[in-house]
């Protein structure tokens, strides 16, 4: 970047009890994977940058945990290798050497059913003779490239069943939008939740035909960008777990992540640019990022100035609608006699057709190395979400005991874990259902106005670990190509 205007120091402010601090040009609000990233990747473009975070450490939702000799994750357990911009990311801040890419053996996903544990399908072979589907089941499969393009914003439910038919909602997407969202089908919005799967029937008019078309396109790719087929869709971590990157990218900025620092409020003015307040604490800047949960957004919206009251009430209202229900992860290591299943995969899903409140399994001992002792397994559970019964209102230890009951046919668990843990997150990931889209175009257009304001979280865009990266690169991007002479709004 060259000659970027220099955000704030516009002169001492006017309020005694106020420290005001030496201000930065841009101010990142939100030490998550979404606010950490861009903070890197503005400091990348030549910005000088101050992340705030309320809480007393960096990473948000990443939060990798060392325990009895068993090294396991609260939050994420891995991304998926399939976004150039977490590439970029990894290279630029010198990881590559502590990349662990999961076992060969981890491409293998389980999924429940009839009490049984059935491997997917991972090839189209493999396709015609599971016994995940029917034959019925693989014939209305086989029928989609027949079927026409929907007319209205669906549910994935709607849409899935639409084009793929019952069986295969039931017993593969069902379980995917569990593990991926802890969401409930019937009230995702498939645009928004799912945009890629979406997109396909939008530009090809078929999810075969579009799979196939997108196969064809990454192997031209491939062919000519060697850096290109390095993106292979593998699941990956670091070997200090994902909180490495976090730490990492954090010592990396110019300026430490300011810590305990929950911000308060945020005011704009054309004179002075945005005021970041923290207790007696304030900054000045002109770009400012918001990469908070959605309800935080819409609190700090409250003392913004607005040419029209009621659109900025509406998009904080979209935005405390978003609902984020809470999910329990619990890690727990037995001994391998303990587990008569072999764990040979990435984990397990449980559809709702299977009727347990478990959502699914993860078996992080296998899919990693390192991850607990040689004669141990490591395995992570996820309970709630949005179809969660009951379950979140237990205790611990009843959450526990309900868990291995849901465990014990399909595993063969026999006895108590050796250890457990459970990391409970009463608000875990943003839910894009019906009309998502709407809420966002509603606190895009409402903060239209306030230049240099850029809204960067998983609320919006989407909530694996890549989207947030890549999201956070393209937005990097467009603020330099703002202050290059651009007219881009975040
Ligand atoms: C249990 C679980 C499992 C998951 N598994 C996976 C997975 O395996 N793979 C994958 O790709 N994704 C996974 N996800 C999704 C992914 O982890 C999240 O979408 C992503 O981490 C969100 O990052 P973020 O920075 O947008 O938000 P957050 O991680 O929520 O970060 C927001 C940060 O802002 C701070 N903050 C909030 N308000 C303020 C304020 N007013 N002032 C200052 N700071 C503030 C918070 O303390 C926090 O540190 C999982 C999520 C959960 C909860």
């Amino acid at each position: 970047m060259q000659d970027a205007p220099l955000g704030g120091l516009a002169g001492p402010i006017p309020q005694a009890a106020e420290t005001q601090q030496q201000s930065p040009q841009v101010i990142v609000v939100g030490a998550g994977i979404s606010g950490l990233t861009s903070a890197w990747f503005l400091q990348q473009q030549g910005y000088e940058v101050l992340v705030l975070e309320a809480s007393a450490c960096v990473g948000g939702n990443l939060q990798t945990v060392q325990h009895n000799g068993c090294q396991f994750e609260r939050g994420p357990n891995s991304f998926m290798n399939n976004r150039q911009a977490m590439a970029d990311l990894i290279k630029g801040a010198g990881l590559q050497p502590h990349l662990v890419p999961a076992n060969a053996s981890a491409h293998k996903r389980f999924v429940a059913k009839h009490g049984d544990l059935l491997a997917l399908p991972s090839n189209p072979k493999e396709g015609f003779t599971t016994r995940v589907l029917s034959w019925p089941g693989k014939l209305r499969v086989a029928l989609e490239p027949f079927i026409g393009k929907g007319s209205k914003e669906e549910t994935v439910a709607e849409f899935v069943q639409r084009r793929l038919g019952k069986e295969m909602f039931d017993w593969l997407i069902d379980p995917f939008v569990s593990g991926v969202y802890a969401g409930d089908p019937h009230k995702l919005s498939v645009r928004a939740a799912t945009a890629r799967i979406y997109a396909l029937e939008k530009n090809h008019g078929s999810l075969i035909r579009g799979a196939l078309a997108k196969m064809k396109e990454k192997r031209q790719l491939k062919a000519h960008n060697p850096d290109a087929a390095k993106l292979d869709g593998a699941m990956m971590t670091f070997k200090g777990g994902l909180h490495q990157l976090m730490t990492h990218l954090a010592d990396q900025l110019l300026n430490p992540v300011q810590l305990d620092t929950q911000v308060e409020s945020v005011s704009y003015s054309a004179d002075t640019g945005y005021m970041v307040r923290s207790g007696d604490q304030l900054w000045q800047t002109d770009k400012l990022v918001l990469a908070v949960p959605a309800k935080q957004v819409a609190r700090l919206m409250e003392d913004l100035p607005t040419p029209d009251e009621a659109s900025m009430v509406a998009a904080q209202e979209a935005l405390r609608s978003i609902h984020y229900p809470a999910v329990a992860t619990i890690s727990m290591a037995f001994k391998k006699h303990q587990i008569s299943h072999p764990l040979d995969g990435f984990g397990a899903l449980f559809p709702s057709r299977e009727h347990l409140q478990t959502l699914g399994a993860l078996f992080p001992s296998s899919i990693f190395p390192n991850r607990a002792a040689d004669d141990e397994h490591l395995l992570t559970v996820f309970i709630g979400g949005a179809r969660a019964g009951d379950a979140m209102q237990l205790s611990t230890q009843q959450r526990l005991q309900h868990v291995l009951q849901d465990l014990q046919p399909y595993l063969g668990i026999k006895g108590q874990p050796l250890w457990s843990e459970e990391s409970y997150w009463p608000a875990a990931i943003p839910q894009y259902e019906l009309g998502h889209l709407h809420k966002v175009a509603l606190v895009d257009g409402a903060l239209a106005h306030l230049p240099g304001l850029y809204l960067r979280s998983n609320w919006r865009d989407g909530v694996a670990l890549g989207d947030c990266v890549e999201q956070a690169q393209m937005m990097a991007q467009r603020l330099a190509a703002a202050d290059q002479g651009g007219a881009l709004h975040g």
